[in-house]
C-alpha cells in the first residue's frame, strides 16, 4: 500500500519516487510504501498553512490547548499499535518506547497549559502620561505567532522530536501551523502518528491546513520548504552539515526566516583531582551508563571527558573503561548511522587518538563502543577533535595540571551542556573555569551527567553554535514556544480595538507587566 504525504487534512500522494524504511536490527524493507511530496504538494501545504494561519492564531486559547489534549488521548489510546512500529525502525528498546512516549504526552501537557494560560504573550503595558515631556504614549505590546513554521523530525527522537514532538507541539501551542518533514528513517512511526494528530486536529475543529505532514528522502522536499516565502521559521534537529546548510538557505531567502537547528554537542566532563580521589568507585558505573544511554544517540551523550593525569586517573580510566567496553550494546537507529559512527572513529583515531574498543556483538548494525584518548595539546592544536561521534564514543583528554585544563576549555567549541565534577571547595575554588564554561555552553551541570534532560520550564537546551544556530533559545521546555513569537506594540490604540490579552479588563487573567510591575489584576486608566 502506498502512504501518501498529508497536506492539511487529506491524504496525497500525487508522486512518482517512492521510498520505504526498513527495520533497524536486520535491515529489511518494511512493507509500508511512501510517496516524496511533489513540488506541487509543498507548495499546497504552504498555502494551506498560511490560510489557517490567521483562524488557528485568533482561536480562543482553550482551542489549541483541546486540540494538544486530544492529540495526547490518541497517542495513549494507540499506544500498542505505534510501539512495534517505532521499535522495529528504529531499533530502540519498549522501555524506551514508553519513556519516549511519556515524555511527548508531558509536553503535550505542558504546550496545552501554556497555551490556554496567554503566559506566552509576553503581555506589557506602558500606560500614558501626557504631563512628560514630551508627552509619554500609551503603549502595549505583546506577542503574537510569527507565521507558519517547518520542523524537521530528528532520527534519534521519533516521538519526543518529531511529528509530533517538542518544536510542533510549541509551534502550534502558540497559534502557528505546522508542516513537518518526515524523517524517512522513521517514516512509517511518523507516518502513523500524523494521522492521530489530523484526526484530533478534524475532532477540535482546527482549521484545514494547521498540520501538513510531507515525506522525502533526499534534500529537494526540505529544501523547497525553506524557501517558500509563507513560512516564517524552522524548527530542526540533526546534524550540523543538515542545520548548517538550512541556516544558510534561509538567510539567502529575499525575506531571511529563523531556523532554530539543534546540531552537534560533544558534552564535555571535567573531573577534578580532589574528587575523583574520593569518588571514583562510585562515579565509574554512573558515568558509564550515561555513554552507553541511548547507545550514545542523544545530543547529550557525553562525548569528551577531561582529567588531570595521576595516578588515581590513571585507575579510574582503567575501571571506566572495563565497565564503558564491557557494555551490552544493541543496533544503531539505522545502518546509515552506524557506518558514520564507524568512519568517525577511524577518524579520531588516524588523527593520532589512542582507541579502545569494545570486542562485543559484532552483528552489522550493532554498534561497538569505543574510548579514545589523548593529551590536551592534541585538543589544542587539532580541532578534528571537538567533532561530535554520533553513538557510544567519548574522548578523554589528558591534561597536565589546571592550566592546561583551562587552555583546552579556552579553544573549546560551543556546547549544550558541560559537566563539572568536583568536591565543594575544588569547585568554589574554580569559580574562573565555571564562568569561562558559562560562555561556551547552554547548561552547566555540577556533578552530574549531561544525559536526561528534564522539560521543566527552567531547562535550557540549546547553546552557542555550534551547538545550536540561536543560543538565545533552546529547544526543550515551554520556553521554546518563544521561537515561533514575535512581539508587537500598539501605540494609543483604542481600547476596543486591543487585542484581548492587553484589554484594561484582563478578561483571561494573565500575568502582565504593567508599568513595570509583574501582575494580572485589571487596570483602569
Ligand atoms: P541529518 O542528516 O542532519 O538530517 C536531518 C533531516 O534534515 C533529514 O530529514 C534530512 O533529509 C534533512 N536534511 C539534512 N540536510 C539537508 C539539506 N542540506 N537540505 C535539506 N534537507 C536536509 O541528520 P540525521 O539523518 O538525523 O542523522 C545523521 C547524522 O546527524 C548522525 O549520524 C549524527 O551525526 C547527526 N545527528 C546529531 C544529533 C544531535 O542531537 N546532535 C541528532 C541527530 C543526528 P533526508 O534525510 O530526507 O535527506
Amino acid at each position: 500500500m502506498i502512504l501518501g504525504n498529508f497536506i492539511g487534512f487529506a491524504r496525497s500522494a500525487r508522486g512518482t519516487v517512492t521510498f520505504s524504511s526498513s527495520n533497524s536490527m536486520d535491515g529489511i524493507a518494511r512493507s509500508e510504501i511512501f510517496c516524496e511530496a511533489t513540488s506541487e504538494e509543498v507548495i499546497e501545504a504552504c498555502e494551506r498553512a498560511n490560510q489557517a494561519f490567521i483562524e488557528f492564531s485568533q482561536l480562543p486559547n482553550t482551542s489549541r490547548g483541546q486540540f494538544l489534549r486530544r492529540i495526547a488521548d490518541l497517542l495513549q489510546q494507540q499506544k500498542e499499535n505505534l510501539e512495534p512500529i517505532y521499535c522495529a525502525e528504529s531499533g530502540l528498546s519498549p522501555e524506551r518506547f514508553e519513556s519516549e512516549l511519556l515524555r511527548t504526552l508531558r509536553q503535550l501537557y505542558n504546550f496545552a497549559e501554556l497555551s490556554e494560560s496567554g503566559a506566552w504573550r509576553n503581555a506589557s503595558i506602558d500606560t500614558s502620561n501626557p504631563n512628560q515631556d514630551p508627552p509619554k504614549p500609551d503603549l502595549r505590546k505583546m506577542c503574537i505567532p510569527i507565521g507558519p513554521v517547518v520542523v524537521f523530525g530528528a532520527s534519534n527522537f521519533p516521538l519526543a522530536y518529531s511529528t509530533i514532538g517538542g518544536d510542533a507541539a510549541a509551534a502550534l501551542a502558540v497559534g502557528c501551523p505546522v508542516i513537518i518533514k518526515a524523517h524517512p528513517l522513521h517514516a512509517a512511526t511518523s507516518d502513523f502518528v500524523a494521522a492521530l494528530v489530523v484526526q484530533a486536529a478534524e475532532e477540535t475543529g482546527m482549521p484545514d491546513g494547521v498540520f501538513s505532514h510531507v515525506h522525502a528522502k533526499g534534500f529537494r522536499v526540505g529544501t523547497e520548504l525553506v524557501q517558500h516565502p509563507f513560512v516564517k521559521a524552522v524548527g530542526f534537529t540533526g546534524s550540523l552539515a543538515g542545520g548548517r546548510a538550512l541556516f544558510d538557505l534561509a538567510n539567502n531567502r529575499t525575506e531571511p526566516i529563523p531556523v532554530f537547528a539543534e546540531m552537534g554537542s560533544v558534552n564535555p566532563v571535567f573531573i577534578l583531582p580532589e574528587f575523583l580521589q574520593k569518588e571514583k568507585e562510585n562515579w565509574v558505573e554512573m558515568l558509564a551508563n550515561s555513554m552507553i544511554s541511548g547507545l550514545g544517540q542523544f545530543c547529550t551523550n557525553p562525548g569528551l571527558i577531561f582529567v588531570i593525569d595521576n595516578e588515581v586517573t590513571d585507575e579510574f580510566l582503567q575501571m571506566l573503561s572495563s565497565d564503558f567496553l564491557s557494555k551490552v550494546s544493541t543496533a544503531m537507529l539505522h545502518s546509515s548511522i552506524k557506518d558514520r559512527f564507524d568512519q568517525g572513529k577511524l577518524q579520531m583515531e588516524i588523527h593520532g587518538a589512542e582507541m579502545h574498543q569494545s570486542l562485543g556483538d559484532m552483528s552489522d548494525n550493532v554498534a561497538r563502543q569505543a574510548l579514545g584518548a589523548i593529551r590536551a595539546k592534541q585538543f589544542i592544536q587539532n580541532p578534528k577533535f571537538q567533532e561530535e561521534v554520533f553513538g557510544p564514543f567519548t574522548l578523554i583528554v589528558r591534561c597536565s595540571d589546571m592550566y592546561d585544563l583551562a587552555s583546552c576549555v579556552d579553544v573549546l567549541n560551543g556546547q549544550l551542556t558541560a559537566s563539572i565534577l568536583g568536591s565543594r571547595d575544588e569547585i568554589r575554588f574554580q569559580n574562573q573555569l565555571v564562568i569561562k564554561l558559562q560562555n561556551k555552553v547552554g547548561r552547566i551541570i555540577f556533578n552530574g551527567v549531561p544525559t536526561g534532560v528534564d522539560i521543566a520550564p527552567s531547562m535550557q537546551h540549546g547553546g552557542p553554535y555550534p551547538a545550536s544556530t540561536d543560543n538565545r533559545f533552546g529547544a526543550v521546555g515551554i520556553d521554546s514556544a518563544q521561537r515561533f513569537v514575535r512581539p508587537v506594540a500598539y501605540q494609543n490604540c483604542p481600547e476596543d480595538l486591543l487585542p484581548e490579552p492587553l484589554k484594561n479588563k484582563n478578561l483571561f487573567n494573565i500575568v502582565r507587566r504593567v508599568n513595570g510591575v509583574f501582575t494580572a489584576d485589571a487596570i483602569n486608566f
